[in-house]
């Protein structure tokens, strides 16, 4: 399969081509046809299998080629993300895919100044990216004129159920036309997010991946058992120290985690940056243009703050804390490993998180790699099973689907 069998505005694929895009990726190859087509789709695909472009090209193809409903102002497409940083994300594939086209995007996100945002909304668009809060405190001012949208994406719509964002998005969909193309995407499509899917899409077409997409195959997953969280330190210190990264993302459970984290980082010499939701705007954004830039060579960050990341040059992921769900062990190991190229993922696993690393073997169907580091040895033994568990492991208990979670920003 090619770009150029999918029908494509020839400028779109002389972007696709600046991009370095060589064939579409399993998504793109069955998303592309039937959103040109004007169907509905809801699609279970995460950050990291090319989802984006999977709905911006289509939409972009159906914007040049067809006449704006009405001359008014407002966004023909609008798309809604979970999170400022997956929003950046997408305007920046816009912005890529649009290279040679004429076309208008913007974006309301919150953590931003409210001045070039009330500019945007008064202007016809051809884009708008927005995170629920700000667009529906903008909505509420009466700032925004829908009538003139064709399409609605709800992109990454698991996290946004994930973060309390139902309401917003129930708000959203009732203030937009009827008459319109909506694309759905999660990580997955089941419980609360389908039954969303279901109200709020007209006969859409279920697009799955396969589960080999959730194995990362390319990606080398190994876990090691630590007594503590300075056994952690250490393993950590030497995997950053013997293994060849080049880049890595540092997952911790907390913001204070975090911190503390890249201060012990410091102090051993290596140079590392933090990125979470207590950070002001611009300080985030410094940071990720320092990654991008290859000038930062660690990254801790908690989960929220990572989603929508897209770093190419990632080799490592370290989960210092296990994550509380198997979804977001998949997304978190998806940072590295992009597009084809190879990864490795380390978890340094203690008993507070056996629980967690349970349910993702069951997720991932296999049992993960266990490492050991001559001289590093645990004194502790990784319980055989869940039995053995002492009341850390007792405590936590599945999460309910559908009942918001309270997670780290
Ligand atoms: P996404 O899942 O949209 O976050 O995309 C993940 C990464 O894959 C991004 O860096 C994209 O630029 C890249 N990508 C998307 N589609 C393709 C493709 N067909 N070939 C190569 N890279 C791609």
């Amino acid at each position: 399969m090619s770009f150029e069998k999918l029908n494509l505005d020839e400028r779109l694929l002389k972007a696709v081509e600046a991009c370095g895009f060589e064939t579409p990726t399993p998504i793109q190859a069955k998303a592309i046809p039937i959103i040109l087509e004007g169907g509905d789709v809801m699609g279970s695909a995460q950050t990291g299998t090319g989802k984006t472009a999977a709905f911006v090209l289509p939409i972009l193809h159906q914007l040049i080629t067809r006449k704006p409903v009405k001359k008014s102002v407002g966004p023909r497409c609008l798309v809604v993300a979970p999170t400022r940083e997956l929003a950046q994300q997408v305007e920046k594939d816009a912005t890529a895919f649009s290279k040679f086209i004429k076309f208008t995007q913007g974006s309301v996100v919150g953590g931003v100044s409210y001045g070039p945002q009330l500019q945007i909304l008064k202007r016809p668009l051809d884009l708008l990216i927005a995170t629920p809060g700000r667009l529906l405190d903008h909505m509420g001012q009466g700032r925004i004129d829908f009538s003139r949208l064709e399409f609605l994406v709800l992109d990454e719509a698991d996290r946004m159920l994930d973060m309390g964002f139902i309401g917003d998005i129930r708000k959203i969909v009732a203030a937009v036309p009827e008459k319109r193309q909506t694309l759905l995407f999660s990580a997955t499509l089941e419980g609360p997010v389908l039954r969303m899917a279901q109200t709020i899409l007209k006969d859409p077409e279920s697009i799955q991946l396969t589960t080999n997409q959730k194995s990362h195959d390319q990606i080398d997953q190994r876990i090691h058992w630590a007594d503590d969280v300075s056994h952690k330190h250490n393993l950590l210190a030497h995997y950053v120290q013997t293994e060849d990264v080049s880049q890595a993302v540092i997952f911790t459970s907390t913001k204070r985690g975090a911190d503390e984290l890249v201060l012990q980082l410091n102090r051993k010499g290596q140079q590392a940056a933090v990125l979470h939701g207590d950070l002001r705007m611009t300080a985030r954004k410094k940071t990720m243009d320092e990654m991008h830039h290859g000038k930062i060579k660690l990254l801790v960050a908690t989960d929220i703050a990572a989603r929508g990341l897209d770093f190419k040059n990632i080799s490592h992921v370290f989960n210092f804390d296990l994550p509380n769900t198997a979804e977001d062990y998949i997304h978190r190991i998806g940072r590295t490993g992009r597009a084809s190229a190879c990864g490795t993922a380390i978890s340094l696993v203690c008993r507070k998180d056996w629980d967690y690393l349970v349910s993702i073997e069951r997720l991932t169907g296999s049992k993960l790699k266990r490492d050991l580091i001559p001289g590093l040895e645990p004194r502790s033994k990784e319980p055989k099973t869940r039995s053995t568990l002492g009341n850390a492991g007792r405590s936590w208990k599945p999460r309910r689907r559908g009942v918001p979670r309270r997670r780290v920003r």
